[in-house]
């Protein structure tokens, strides 16, 4: 390992500027509340708790009115920016706000808001796995169901895809600072649609790492996912 990269320094970019319109909720789903605090705060919490890292960008919507009265919102190591369009979008903002600190082999995490029951064990196994790593990895768990293909209206099989080797990607994703920032740009730039940071690495050729993750790191998207992000919450060493 070069020195260089020996000095690499941990930073994290929260993606919370999404509408949520799955969640069908008067507000954005990071506002919901889960085990009487706001979805957004379990999100932060292992991330604050992380000593690793140097700094973390929350990326919010504009317009947001609500983060500022998030007692973590006074945090020193924290601080927000506003996001874009799409997800892709609000990262590459995220990133921009660390161009000045940010050396060229930095990592970078990048999570969803969506995901309050990332633990401190998945931050700490994604970090450690990746230390020695050029490039960088994400979280994801081995695909256990059997996959199908529905047709156009989602009403029949088409076909049955074979699951060997597939995984499902979660976050936190974590990349060298200049790799990331040159593929996001690179993947707008072009109009690539990426939905996560490996898509936008792995259009530039590499081949990002596989962490294994836990089935517990869900993503909150529709009504019903957020009673079991609380009985995950509850259930998890610590408590909510
Ligand atoms: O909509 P979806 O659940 O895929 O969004 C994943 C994450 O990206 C969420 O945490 C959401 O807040 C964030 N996001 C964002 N900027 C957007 C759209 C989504 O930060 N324009």
């Amino acid at each position: 390992m070069s020195r260089q990269q020996r000095a690499a320094r941990h930073w994290a970019v929260i993606a919370a500027a999404g509408q949520g319109e799955r969640m069908s909720a008067e507000q954005p789903k990071q506002y919901l509340s889960l085990c009487g605090r706001t979805l957004l705060e379990h999100t932060l919490r292992p991330f604050v708790e992380c000593p690793a890292l140097s700094g973390i960008v929350v990326v919010i919507a504009s317009g947001d009115s609500r983060w500022s009265d998030l007692p973590v919102a006074l945090d020193p190591r924290i601080r927000a920016v506003s996001g874009g369009a799409e997800r892709m979008h609000s990262v590459l903002n995220g990133l921009n706000e660390l161009a000045r600190e940010a050396q060229a082999t930095d990592w970078v995490l990048v999570h969803d808001a969506a995901r309050p029951c990332i633990d401190r064990a998945d931050l700490e196994r994604l970090i450690n796995s990746l230390e020695d790593d050029a490039v960088g990895g994400l979280l994801a768990v081995q695909v256990r169901d059997t996959l199908k293909r529905a047709d156009r209206a989602g009403e029949h099989v088409m076909a049955t895809v074979e699951r060997e080797g597939l995984w499902a990607a979660q976050t936190p994703q974590m990349f060298r600072y200049e790799l990331l920032h040159r593929a996001l740009d690179g993947a707008v730039r072009t109009g690539l649609k990426v939905t996560d940071e490996a898509g936008a690495v792995e259009a530039l050729g590499e081949r990002p790492r596989l962490v294994s993750g836990s089935p517990r790191n869900i993503k909150v998207t529709l009504p019903e996912d957020l009673s079991l992000a609380e009985a995950i919450l509850t259930a998890a060493p610590g408590g909510a």
